[in-house]
C-alpha cells in the first residue's frame, strides 16, 4: 500500500479498496519502522492523523469525493500547525506550539488531507543539504551516507522512501526542486504569490514560496490544487483564478518551444548530468517539442545577488526571535543585553548566525548601496533576461543541480561550496517564476533532476510537460533499495 501515489490512493478510496484509516495505520507503522534510518520527521502527529483519517472516511461514506479526501501527507516543519510544535528545525522554536494553522495547512485539512507529521528541514530553511537542522541531518534513502538536499530534505527523503505519497515544502532558492532532484522526486515551486505564505515561518519573504513534493507530476498537480489560491491574509498573494491542474496534464507537446540556455552547460556542471539532460531533451523532441538555444546573460550574477538579498531579508525576519516574546530564552540572564545575546547566540545555529551577520552587514548604513541596492538591480536584470527568453520559447529546460547528492559533511567547512549548488534554481526565485524538477536518470546510483521553468502562472504547462515525459520514461518509478 505504501507504493501508491496520491492519484492511486484517491481511486482506491473511491472504489472502497481500503479506508483512509487503514492506509494511515500502514504508513504510520512504516514510518516508525524505517524513519530512524532517515531522520526525516521532527514530529509525528499520530492522533491527529487517525482523527482526520476517520473523518475523511465518514465524509466519503456520506457521498463526498475529492482527490485529497483521506490522502496522507506531511508538512515541512515551518508551516504553522495549531497546537503542534512548529520548530523550523531550530532550537529557537523547539518549544513553540503554533496558535493557528498556516493557510496551506488549513486548506489541505479542509480538502480532507491527513497530516502524518512535521518533516525535518534545514534550520529556518537555510541550506542545501539538510545538515543544519537542530534535530540532526536527514539521510538520502538512495544512499544513507549522502545528503538528501535541502532545505525541504525531510519531506523529500520521506516521500522518496515511500513513507508517504507526498509532502509540502518551501522554496526560497531551490529548496523544493533541489531535494526533489537529489532524491528522484517531482517538486514544484509555484509562481511567487500563487500559494499563501500566511503561517509559513519566513526566511526571505520576497523569495519564499510553498509547493508540493511528490513522486509524479500527476500528484504534484493534486497537491498544488489543494495549496494554491488567493489569501487576503497574505499581502503578496495574487488574486488569480486557480486552473484545474490535473486537467492540464494531458495536452500534446507538439510544437512546444523549449529553450536551453547556453550558460547552463559551462564549467561546474558534472558532465554525466549534462549527458542525462541531453537525453531528456531528446525524449521531449520525440514528443514533438522544438529545441532552441537561448541565453540568460546575467545568470553568473545570481548567486552573489541571492546571497545578499536572502540574508538581508532573513536578518530582518529573524530579529523577532529575541528571547522575549516567544521561542528559546537563555537561563538566568544578567540584564537585557545578556538576555538578547545569549538567547540568540544559543538558540540559533551557526549557518543562521552567519546569514544574520551577512544580512545585517549588507543592510547597514554605508553598505546598503554597495550591496543590497546593487543586488536588487541584478535581480531586475535576471528577470529581464527571462522575459526576453519567454518571448521566444514556452519553457526553459536545464539541470536542477550541478552535482548529484554529496556525502554528509562534505561541504560543511565551506559554506560557499554549498551556495554554488543553487546556481540553477535561485534565478527562478529572484524572478518569481514557477519551476519544476523531475527525475532524469542516475549517476553512480544517485538521482539526477531536470528543471523546467515557465512564465508566471504557467504551473499547468510545467506539469503538462513533466507528465508527458513521465508517461514515456520510468525514472520516476525507481525505488531506493531497502525502502
Ligand atoms: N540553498 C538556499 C539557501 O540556503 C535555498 C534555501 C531555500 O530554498 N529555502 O538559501
Amino acid at each position: 500500500m505504501h507504493q501508491l501515489t496520491l492519484a492511486e490512493i484517491a481511486r482506491g478510496l473511491a472504489d472502497k479498496k481500503f479506508s483512509s484509516e487503514e492506509l494511515t495505520k500502514v504508513l504510520l507503522a512504516r514510518i516508525a519502522q524505517l524513519d530512524p534510518q532517515l531522520n526525516s520527521f521532527i514530529s509525528l502527529t499520530e492522533d491527529l492523523a487517525l482523527t482526520q483519517a476517520k473523518a475523511a472516511d465518514a465524509r466519503r461514506a456520506n457521498g463526498e469525493s475529492g482527490a485529497l479526501l483521506g490522502a496522507p501527507i506531511a508538512h515541512k516543519d515551518l508551516f504553522c500547525t495549531q497546537g503542534i510544535r512548529t520548530s523550523c528545525g531550530s532550537k529557537m522554536l523547539d518549544n513553540f506550539k503554533a496558535p493557528y494553522d498556516a493557510t496551506v495547512v488549513a486548506k489541505l485539512a479542509a480538502a480532507g488531507a491527513v497530516t502524518l507529521g512535521k518533516t525535518n528541514m534545514d534550520e529556518f530553511a537555510m541550506g542545501s543539504a539538510n545538515e543544519s537542522s537542530y534535530y540532526g541531518a536527514v539521510k538520502n534513502p538512495w544512499n544513507l551516507e549522502h545528503v538528501p538536499g535541502g532545505s525541504s530534505g525531510g519531506s523529500a527523503a520521506a516521500v522518496a522512501a515511500r513513507l508517504l505519497p507526498a509532502a509540502t515544502g518551501t522554496d526560497t532558492g531551490g529548496s523544493i526542486r533541489q531535494p526533489a532532484a537529489l532524491t528522484n522526486l517531482t517538486g514544484l515551486k509555484p509562481t511567487y504569490g500563487r500559494v499563501s505564505r500566511w503561517g509559513m515561518i519566513a526566511y526571505a519573504s520576497s523569495l519564499d514560496q510553498g509547493g508540493p513534493l511528490a513522486r509524479t507530476a500527476e500528484d504534484c498537480a493534486i497537491l498544488l490544487q489543494g495549496m494554491a489560491g488567493f489569501d487576503p491574509n497574505d499581502s503578496t498573494s495574487i488574486d488569480e483564478p486557480v486552473p484545474d491542474y490535473s486537467a492540464s496534464l494531458n495536452g500534446s507537446l507538439q510544437g512546444l518551444r523549449i529553450g536551453v540556455p547556453k550558460e547552463y552547460f559551462s564549467a561546474g556542471l558534472d558532465p554525466r548530468i549534462a549527458e542525462l539532460i541531453h537525453n531528456s531533451i531528446k525524449e521531449l523532441e520525440k514528443l514533438g517539442a522544438v529545441i532552441k538555444e537561448i541565453s540568460l546573460p546575467n545568470m553568473q550574477h545570481a548567486i552573489p545577488a541571492y546571497y545578499v538579498i536572502a540574508p538581508a531579508e532573513a536578518s530582518s525576519n529573524l530579529s523577532r526571535f529575541d528571547g522575549v516574546r516567544f521561542g528559546y530564552r537563555c537561563e538566568d540572564p544578567k540584564n537585557l543585553e545578556d538576555l538578547y545575546k545569549r538567547s540568540r547566540g544559543e538558540g540559533f545555529g551557526a549557518e543562521v548566525q552567519r546569514r544574520i551577520m551577512v544580512g545585517a552587514y549588507a543592510l547597514s548604513a554605508g553598505y546598503y548601496d554597495a550591496y543590497y541596492l546593487k543586488a536588487q538591480k541584478i535581480r531586475r536584470l535576471i528577470k529581464n533576461d527571462f522575459m526576453a527568453a519567454f518571448n521566444e520559447v514556452d519553457i526553459i529546460l536545464g539541470p536542477t543541480t550541478p552535482n548529484p547528492a554529496w556525502k554528509l559533511g562534505a561541504k560543511n567547512s565551506d559554506p560557499v561550496a554549498a551556495y554554488l549548488e543553487d546556481v540553477y534554481t535561485i534565478t527562478a526565485n529572484l524572478a518569481g517564476l514557477p519551476g519544476l524538477s523531475m527525475p532524469a536518470g542516475f549517476v553512480d546510483g544517485l538521482p539526477v533532476g531536470v528543471q523546467l521553468l515557465a512564465p508566471y502562472f504557467q504551473e499547468g504547462r510545467l506539469l503538462n510537460v513533466a507528465h508527458q515525459y513521465q508517461l514515456n520514461t520510468d525514472w520516476h518509478t525507481r525505488t531506493p533499495t531497502g525502502f
